[in-house]
């Protein structure tokens, strides 16, 4: 579903990300943990070309993200045809403040996807549903509490029928309490065999969920595996140090 290789990202002098290879199957859960500053962000926002890569490649279900030498308009027609299979969730949770729950969710749909109004109600409420926000479908994202405007931007993600989802530390800006609620929601996804990408800090949720953890630091895959493996006895001497921080 997702390839990349051999990724690499500089601003200006700094590399970000030296060389990554990561390759994610369908419904497979894939947990990036790292120190701060190590180019998780930066990672994810390759692959849906919020960042352009410096050099390497990317494969979104077999096409080539960044691809070079197209013409400025038909690279933005490309580009947005990927974008829509790729979902993303913040850690802000950017809802417009203006709209309702449900405008929230819809405005995609409708206004990118030009689906018709009714369908795209009927499919956001569904999809509300399932985060279990459909009672605050008429509300104002002022009056929600950080962990329902968090569903509510996965609700908006969801509307617009991804194949992948990415998440950068979607629970981070939360309060403790509420964060159990969004991870929940990105469980229940898992289990329904969506394809992701967690960038977390949450460890317990990385064990249990991920299928796959991989270590970044310093924008290098220190070591990847089952979480089972990275979490009770990693290879390499950083890992330990780093999950050390979190007992
Ligand atoms: P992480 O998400 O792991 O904390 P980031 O991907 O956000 O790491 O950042 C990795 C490095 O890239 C940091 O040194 C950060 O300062 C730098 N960086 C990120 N975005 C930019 C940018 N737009 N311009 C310049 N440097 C950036
Ligand atoms: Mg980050």
């Amino acid at each position: 579903m997702v390839q990349m290789q051999n990724l690499h990202k500089y601003f200006g002098e700094n590399e970000v990300l030296q060389g990554i290879d990561i390759s994610v199957a369908k419904s497979e859960v894939v947990a990036v943990i790292g120190p701060s500053g190590s180019g998780k962000s930066t990672l994810l926002r390759c692959v849906n070309y919020l960042e352009e890569p410096t050099e390497g490649e990317i494969f979104i279900e077999g096409n080539l993200l960044n691809v070079k030498g197209m013409r400025r308009k038909e690279f933005q027609r490309h580009l947005n045809r990927i974008r829509t299979k790729v979902g993303m969730v913040f850690q802000q949770f950017n809802l417009f403040p203006h709209m309702t729950v449900l405008e929230n969710v819809i405005e995609a749909p409708v206004h990118v996807l030009k689906k018709p109004r009714k369908q795209a109600e009927k499919a956001a409420e569904e999809i509300l549903e399932k985060v279990g926000m459909l009672e605050k479908r008429d509300a104002y994202p002022k009056t929600l509490s950080g962990g329902q405007k968090q569903r509510v931007a996965i609700a908006r993600a969801l509307a617009m029928e991804p194949d992948i989802m990415l998440f950068d530390e979607a629970t981070s800006a939360l309060d403790p309490e509420l964060v159990g609620e969004v991870l929940k929601t990105m469980e229940d996804l898992a289990k329904e065999g969506m394809t992701m990408i967690v960038v977390t800090h949450e460890m317990d949720f990385a064990r249990r969920v991920a299928d796959r953890v991989v270590f970044i630091a310093e924008g290098k895959i220190v070591e990847q595996g089952k979480p089972e493996k990275i979490f009770a006895e990693p290879d390499e001497e950083r890992t330990k140090q780093f999950l050390g921080t979190f007992i």
